[in-house]
């Protein structure tokens, strides 16, 4: 392909794009695609010669596309969203462009500059420790193994990373049952073994109990092992659960463990002061993490992690072989010391081009927008007979069932299934999606009011779609 050829696909691409964004209400949301659909549409062996654009292109409409789940539709109320916008997007066709790989401030001194001034913004207007330094990770998983390795290097002085496991560690990590996956996950890749990850119950809100956190670290240390890390969530996955950070913090602080604070999703909420409460006792954390990917209208990935020490940070990533040595070391931040990898995406472009376009206001306008769509949709839940509020909303995710009271099934095995059918019933009509989890043992639907797009129509529209389902799947029940 030739400039000539790039200008004129390209900005035909564009139109494409702003098409697909404006009429994206029209696809059906949750891919319909069956298992395997599109891999057998695809050739086993790769052209030997170069096929023409237009080729390409109209196979990625035909092909591609229909096995596409389309996470920027305002229809998709699954997971947690990994939101765009107009800006972001752009950005990222800036970024896309000059192609730059950006592991050190040499090999690109505005990407590092850049990145460290929107660290500062993002702490700053989210009312975080002023003091706190930030780095963009990719996504949380890896921002929270970084924490884990930094907590196990703070407390072998340095001497895991130096020789490996000695055998004699036997380091303990907190986490609440609600707690995402990737903390067991992170704990596994870190060297201290999922049976080290202790459960902490939780509370009738479903957070962490601090009580019970107490008693387990004391146990442990009892029995001669290691308290290494508590794992708080700010916002479990299953329900936005909040764990009490004014009690996790002393508990961590009089035992020397290192408190890593998980806000992935929620943590966008603390752009607004009046959800700040959530964040009481954070001046404890040693590190936390949030994804502006989530809900901040910022593409994916993009994981803002914050540390209260980034020289330990550095030491417990920093190699420094002779083709990377640079002559403003120490004078600049070399990001590849700050993480995992060493090459690195131009991340705070689109960080930038959002928080520069939307501005302050106008981001904190849209939040409680979606707060206030959530609250409305709480209330017609709890106003129906046949539906239930399945746990205390703290933000925009709503969890609920179908009581489905006038069909003949009285045993909570089969509400599970009932509302498991009803959700696949949905989800597979293309208008809307949503995803499941389990509270108290009992199925819920899970219900996220936070897309770019999404306004309280799409909203009354999806809530009518479910209680007319629910109502046709409790006639066929009872036939
Ligand atoms: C989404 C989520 C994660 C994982 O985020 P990634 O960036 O995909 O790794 C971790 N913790 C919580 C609470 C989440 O909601």
């Amino acid at each position: 392909m030739n400039s000539e050829q790039f200008r004129k696909y390209g900005h035909e691409m564009v139109d494409w794009m702003a098409d697909y964004l404006e009429n994206i209400r029209e696809y059906p949301v949750r891919s319909q695609a069956k298992p395997g659909e599109i891999f057998k549409q695809l050739p086993d062996a790769p052209p030997a010669q170069g096929e023409p654009y237009e080729q390409i292109f109209a196979d990625f409409q035909q092909i591609i596309l229909p096995g596409m789940t389309h996470w920027q539709s305002p229809n998709f109320f699954a997971y947690f969203p990994a939101n765009g916008s107009y800006p972001s997007l752009l950005a990222e066709m800036l970024t896309a462009s000059m192609g730059a790989q950006c592991m050190i401030w040499e090999t690109s001194p505005a990407a590092a500059e850049l990145e460290e001034k929107c660290m500062n913004w993002l702490r700053d207007m989210c009312g975080l420790p002023a003091s706190w330094t930030g780095v963009i990770q990719d996504t949380a998983s890896t921002a929270t193994l970084t924490a884990l390795l930094s907590a196990r290097e703070r407390a072998s002085n340095f001497g895991v990373n130096r020789k490996g496991f000695s055998g004699q560690e036997k380091y303990r990590i907190y986490c609440s049952s609600e707690t995402h996956s990737s903390i067991e996950k992170g704990v596994k890749i870190a060297g201290m073994g999922a049976e080290n990850l202790v459960r902490i119950p939780v509370d009738e809100k479903l957070a962490m109990r601090a009580d019970a956190l107490q008693a387990a670290i004391e146990a442990d240390l009892a029995a001669g092992f290691f308290p290494l890390a508590v794992v708080a969530s700010l916002g479990t996955t299953s329900t936005t659960a909040m764990d009490p950070l004014a009690e996790i913090g002393p508990i961590c602080a009089a035992h020397n463990i290192w408190l890593h604070v998980d806000a992935a999703y929620a943590g966008t909420a603390f752009l607004l002061p009046e959800q700040r409460h959530w964040l009481r006792g954070i001046e404890a954390a040693d590190s936390y993490v949030f994804n502006p990917h989530k809900w901040m209208f910022t593409h994916f990935d993009c994981s803002a992690y914050f540390v209260r020490d980034p020289d330990l940070l550095v030491n417990t990533f920093s190699i420094l072989p002779e083709y990377l040595k640079t002559g403003t070391l120490g004078q600049v931040n070399d990001y590849r010391d700050w993480g995992i990898p060493l090459g690195r995406r131009f991340r705070a472009l689109k960080l930038w081009f959002v928080i520069r376009s939307y501005g302050v206001e106008a981001l904190q306008a849209r939040l409680r927008e979606h707060i206030a769509i959530a609250e409305e949709l709480e209330g017609w839940i709890e106003d129906h007979p046949d539906f239930e509020l399945m746990a205390p909303r703290s933000l925009n995710l709503v969890c609920f069932r179908c009581v489905a009271r006038h069909s003949e099934v009285p045993h909570k095995a089969d509400l599970d299934a009932f509302n498991a059918s009803l959700m696949k019933r949905l989800n597979d009509s293309g208008k809307l999606y949503l995803t499941h989890t389990k509270i108290g043992g009992k199925y819920a639907i899970r219900m996220v009011t936070a897309n770019t797009r999404l306004t309280r129509e799409d909203v009354v529209e999806a809530w009518k779609r479910i209680c007319e389902t629910a109502e046709e799947d409790e006639r066929i029940k009872e036939n």
